[in-house]
């Protein structure tokens, strides 16, 4: 994978971006639709407010045509009977190109989202294909069982793919949240239909494209576009699609599961919002490294992290310590500015909206009494969507800015005492996605992992992990797993076939 090439500046991005002509229609049986219904919705690039295209607005009538093209490639069996060496050799073809097309990918990615153009190249591309190659190796990797019989019986299990899968994505990382789902899915020998965030659709129809020229048989791959209370809703609600795999915010994956029962029980799994603690023990090892990763624990995506580590719980006798260094740390390393620019580290917000929602969280915990150590405001221009980093100090328990996701870069800092009340604090949540513990202490680390209420912990470090971490939440953070093989299983159902051989 090519990293961010230093020697493109600001300027060759912006040249190579106006070039650009970004897929507008829905991707149905392997070719570029419009809506039936001619809707269409507007991209906006949240740098500068500037329309990036006019892509189709889906409505069920074209989730249908989506879902019945998935349905005739599953019925006919184009993609789940070729063998899984076959399968494997298209989505290694995939990877391949998107490879190819890192720097385009790039360019749509940050134009859509805002994303800084270098995280795009380093951070996302990278794990994308990482994801797409980990389950294509995967593929020949399962067995079924032979379980012990009599002599006159023979019994086998085996794992069959489900059919059409609806996968229901969101903004923060498009190409990488719908990949988490796109690359199991598919090595398992399921067709989808994926429905991306209305906000950043781009990069997701030029994966589907790909997938085509991989090799990947027409129909297997179908993409709708649309909002979330219109095509999302009606792939949520069909009766052909055996399940929805699904990340985005909790009060959504609430309605998918009411739209499961509604229709026809198909399975949910949901990858939901986060308000994840960062645990900092008074026998850390090293405070600066600890600060460091606190400080991209919750700026980097300008916190549109699902496990961004949003609340920081120092312990008392580090505390001023701490919020200084935080402070000079994030002033260093965070600074809002052009996504194009390849040196820049901090983009805008994703949307006009989002950005007023956070806006408007920071102001109410100050009429709250909490009050801004740094940031707190829009910065860089009316119309963009940027807000400052910020750290929200004298923050309690029960305040919204402590219990609520902002999903922005905000972070409240909390001092505590005991390792007791650490724990007590970090488990007040709704949410159990993530948490980090810092201790140079083994028996600490060890026993702190135990009581706390998350998916995934981190110690001594904040967003570690490979293919191989099982990522999901516990509580309302969601209740299925993305990467990892298990992931791969949970788009698989399990057959029992018992033979008499008398
Ligand atoms: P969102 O829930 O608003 O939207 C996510 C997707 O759901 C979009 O494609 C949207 O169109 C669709 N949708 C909205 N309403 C729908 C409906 N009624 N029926 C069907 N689909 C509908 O979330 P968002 O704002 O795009 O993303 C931010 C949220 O995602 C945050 O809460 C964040 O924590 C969460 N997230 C979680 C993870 C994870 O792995 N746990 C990862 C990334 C983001």
């Amino acid at each position: 994978m090519s990293s961010s090439n230093p020697t493109r500046t600001r300027d060759d991005w912006a040249r190579a971006a106006a070039q650009l002509t970004p897929a507008q229609g829905h991707f149905i049986g392997g070719r570029s639709v419009q809506s039936r219904a001619g809707a269409t919705m507007p991209c906006i690039n949240p740098a500068n407010g500037q329309l990036i295209a006019q892509v189709a607005r889906g409505q069920a009538e074209d989730v249908d045509a989506a879902v019945a093209s998935a349905q005739a490639a599953w019925r006919d069996g184009r993609w789940r009977l070729q063998s899984p060496r076959q399968r494997m050799a298209v989505l290694q073809r995939w990877a391949d190109l998107i490879e190819q097309h890192a720097h385009e990918l790039a360019l749509l990615e940050t134009l859509d989202m805002g994303k800084p153009i270098s995280d795009v190249l380093n951070i996302d591309l990278p794990e994308v294909l990482r994801t797409v190659r980990y389950f294509a190796e995967c593929i020949d990797k399962l067995d079924g069982a032979v379980t012990h019989t009599a002599p006159e019986a023979m019994h086998l299990i085996t794992h069959e793919p489900l059919g059409v899968v609806g996968a229901i994505t969101p903004w923060n990382y498009p190409m990488l949240m719908a990949m988490w789902k796109l690359a199991p899915c598919l090595a398992a020998g399921n067709c989808v239909v994926l429905k991306p965030a209305e906000q950043a659709p781009l990069t997701c129809t030029r994966l589907a494209q790909l997938f085509v020229d991989a090799g990947g048989p027409e129909g297997v791959f179908n993409l709708v576009n649309g909002v979330g209370a219109e095509a999302g809703q009606a792939l949520a609600l069909h009766p052909d699609v055996a399940k929805i795999t699904f990340t985005g915010s909790t009060a959504v994956g609430k309605l998918l599961m009411a739209y499961a029962g509604q229709s026809n029980l198909k399975r949910v799994a949901l990858e939901t919002g986060g308000k994840s603690p960062q645990i900092f023990m008074p026998d850390l090892y090293d405070l600066d490294a600890a600060v460091d990763r606190a400080v991209g624990g919750i700026y980097d995506n300008a916190g549109q992290v699902c496990n961004a580590g949003s609340r920081l719980l120092v312990h008392r006798s580090l505390y001023d310590a701490f919020v200084e260094r935080f402070v000079a740390r994030t002033q260093q390393t965070y600074r809002p500015g052009d996504p194009l620019d390849p040196t820049t580290t901090m983009g805008p917000l994703a949307s006009r909206g989002h950005q007023a929602g956070v806006l408007k969280r920071i102001a109410l915990a100050q009429a709250e009494g909490a009050q801004c150590v740094i940031g707190g405001g829009s910065t860089l221009g009316e119309e963009a969507t940027f807000v400052a980093p910020t750290l929200i100090a004298g923050a309690t328990q029960s305040m919204a800015i402590v219990q609520e996701e902002v999903f922005g870069p905000v972070a409240t800092v909390q001092a505590f005492d005991t390792e007791a009340q650490a724990l007590q604090m970090a488990n007040d949540s709704i949410y159990g996605l993530a948490a980090s513990v810092w201790t140079s202490d083994l028996k600490t680390a060890h026993r702190m992992v135990g009581a706390l209420e998350a998916g995934v912990v981190w110690v001594n470090c904040f967003g570690d992990g490979d293919m191989t971490q099982p990522f999901g939440g516990y509580k309302q953070s969601g209740n299925s797993r993305d990467k990892h093989i298990d992931s791969l299983l949970s788009y698989m159902q399990t057959k029992s076939a018992w033979f008499n051989l008398v």
